[in-house]
């Protein structure tokens, strides 16, 4: 098998999650293979869990019976008892042992992150390629960020590419174009996000400003990689015409480009709410309206009024 190799030790991806059988996140029938580590601090992400490039604790503290069995076994003191009480101390970095997680009969706890090895992600991925010969799918790499592991992800890429499965990558975009390229020579499609056009917005709602992102965007489509633009969409935010206009005459100069797959439009939902809890983070924005039918067959309006290709997904 075509994996690559560092000297005598095979590179590693730290991953949170595996899934297969998806039909979203690129061609055909898909892998996913969610790595983690984000640069951005989107307030509705639904996977908070991704954010940090170490091991997350999880924490159910409703499952919780103060046994205190993790306390006994965390070797870096994470889990503490204090005054028959649970605590999970959230300054101390986890080391990934999961002794926790075995010992805790209620499964109360849960560690995001998992280092595993690119051949064992390589056979896991190759396992459904009947799926994708008969539909045109193949791997999608996501997160998290992708590219806060560029390597790694360059090397699943790479074996995959080798082992002829077709792969996609979603990426924030907030990456330096060299990490990017280093990537794309193994990536048949990128999914990558324009969150908002106004920089202080962009600011305002991901912690970072967007001239980087939309500038990796024009690159791919001029190097002609083949691009699929998706935008988070959320009522008050980003839904209004004159942002999605602003969107539409960015993608412009692209439109008739082979390689531009078009935008999928990706409706705010509150699926990931109950993982802040677990991860005792805030989640600002528990006021936020879904969008109707009618709003987005209105957000559907202003792309159709520039004759621009968009799909709603709806998970
Ligand atoms: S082992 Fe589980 S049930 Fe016991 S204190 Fe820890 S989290 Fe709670
Ligand atoms: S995984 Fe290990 S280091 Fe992390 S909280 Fe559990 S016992 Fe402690």
């Amino acid at each position: 098998m075509n994996n690559e190799k560092e000297g005598c030790i095979e590179r590693q991806a730290l991953i949170f999650n595996k899934q297969k059988y998806n039909t979203y996140d690129g061609p055909g029938i898909r892998t996913l293979v969610f790595f983690k580590g984000c640069p951005l601090r989107c307030k509705w992400c639904s996977n908070p869990e991704s954010l940090e490039t170490g091991y997350s604790v999880m924490f159910k503290q409703d499952l919780c019976m103060n046994c205190g069995e993790c306390a006994k076994v965390c070797p870096v003191n994470i889990h503490k008892m204090i005054d028959g009480v649970h605590i999970v101390d959230r300054s101390i970095n986890c080391n990934g042992c999961r002794k926790c997680e075995e010992v805790c009969c209620n499964k109360a706890l849960k560690i995001a992150g998992e280092k595993v090895k690119i051949s064992e992600l390589y056979s896991y991925v190759e396992e459904d390629r009947t799926f994708y010969d008969i539909s045109g799918g193949g791997v999608t790499l996501g997160g998290g960020e992708v590219t806060a592991q560029a390597e790694s992800a360059r090397s699943l890429l790479m074996t995959c590419k080798r082992g002829g499965i077709n792969t996609a990558i979603e990426t924030c975009g907030y990456v330096k174009l060299e990490n990017l390229l280093k990537v794309a020579e193994f990536t048949d499609t990128f999914l990558i996000d324009i969150k908002h056009m106004d920089p202080e917005m962009h600011m305002k709602y991901t912690g970072v400003r967007n001239e980087r992102i939309l500038d990796n965007i024009k690159e791919l489509l001029e190097r002609r990689y083949n691009v699929k633009v998706r935008m988070p969409m959320l009522k008050g935010i980003n839904d209004y015409k004159e942002e999605i206009e602003a969107v539409i005459e960015f993608l412009s100069p692209y439109r008739n480009y082979k390689n531009f797959l078009g935008v999928d439009v990706l409706p705010y939902h509150k699926l990931g709410v109950y993982k802040y809890v677990q991860l005792g983070w805030d989640y600002e924005l528990n006021e936020q309206e879904p969008l109707s039918e009618e709003d987005l067959a209105r957000i559907k309006s202003y792309f159709d009024a520039h004759d621009f290709e968009v799909n709603i997904l709806r998970h």
